[in-house]
Parts: C-alpha cells; structure tokens; sequence
C-alpha cells in the first residue's frame, strides 16, 4: 500500500490536489474521506468532481445524503456524506448497489460510518485541520 501526504495552504490548493488525483480514478472506484467538520473532504469533492468533467456546483452541507452526477458514458459519479445517518437509516440506502456497479464513481464523506461495507479495495483519504488555511491530507489505496 503506498500512501502519501500532503500539506494544502488553502481552499484552493485542496480542489487543485483533487482535480490532479482525479487522473489517477478509475471507472468502479470508492473514495472513502475521513475527518473532522471542516477538515477540507466537501471541497476535496468539488475538485475531484471538476476534474471528473462535471460542470455543476457541488453543494456543501446538506440534508441530502447521496447526489449523483452523469459523466461521459453513462457512467455517474456519486458524493455520499453519511454526517447525519443513523445507523438504522443506513441499510435502506442502497449504497451496496451503487458501489457495486462498475460504471460509478463513488466519493463517501464520513465513510467510518459504513467501515464494515466498503469493498477491500478502495482509496482511503485523511484529512486533518492543521490551522484555519492548512490541512494535512494523507492519500493510499488499500487492496485488501
Ligand atoms: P468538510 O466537508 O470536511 O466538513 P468542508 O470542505 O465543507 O469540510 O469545509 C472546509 C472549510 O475550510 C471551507 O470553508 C474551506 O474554505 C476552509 N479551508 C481553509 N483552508 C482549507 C484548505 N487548505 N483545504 C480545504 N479547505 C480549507
Ligand atoms: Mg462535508
């Protein structure tokens, strides 16, 4: 498992380290982002998203769980935050399903919540709020 880490100044910096690491996601992959409130995983997204081609704004907090975006090929790509799910709420999701299907892209903010579900491979990415401008970020792939 090779990781790597990063220390991003700003918001900016964070969206332009996920529009390069958007290059290297495959059709069929599962981001799962952990951290704090705040610790940078929404604005991570909207980078990664930019960089997947999707030209809608990503919204940041919200009361919907799971957003779905079309990307070339009628392929999609989903941003899931479980922030607010209980545990019971979970199981009607369908999320096995979505990460299952080989033509999504799946990025899973507070992906701990469902750490017993994701599939062994999967990147796994950390962020730590270092001050109010910097973020540590720490990147692998797990393959089992
Ligand atoms: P989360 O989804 O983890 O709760 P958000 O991405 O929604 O976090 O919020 C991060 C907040 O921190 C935003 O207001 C953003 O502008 C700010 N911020 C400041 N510095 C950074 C940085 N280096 N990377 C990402 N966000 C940053
Ligand atoms: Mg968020």
């Amino acid at each position: 498992m090779v990781s790597q880490t990063v220390i991003t100044k700003n918001a900016a910096e964070t969206q332009k380290l996920a529009r390069q690491f958007s290059q290297r996601i495959k059709n069929g992959h599962i981001i799962a982002l952990y951290g704090d409130l705040g610790s940078g995983k929404t604005t991570f997204i909207k980078g990664l998203a930019a960089g997947l081609g999707i030209k809608q704004n990503i919204p940041s907090p919200t009361f919907i769980l799971i957003r779905q975006y079309p990307l070339k090929n009628r392929r999609f790509f989903f941003h899931i935050d479980l922030y607010r799910v209980s545990g019971v709420e979970l199981a009607g999701l369908g999320l096995d399903e979505i990460m299952a299907n080989h033509n999504n892209i799946v990025a899973i903010e507070w992906a701990e919540k469902i750490s017993h579900r994701l599939p062994a491979q999967r990147w796994e990415i950390r962020f730590k709020y270092v001050n109010e401008n910097e973020r540590e970020i720490s990147f692998s792939y797990k393959n089992h």
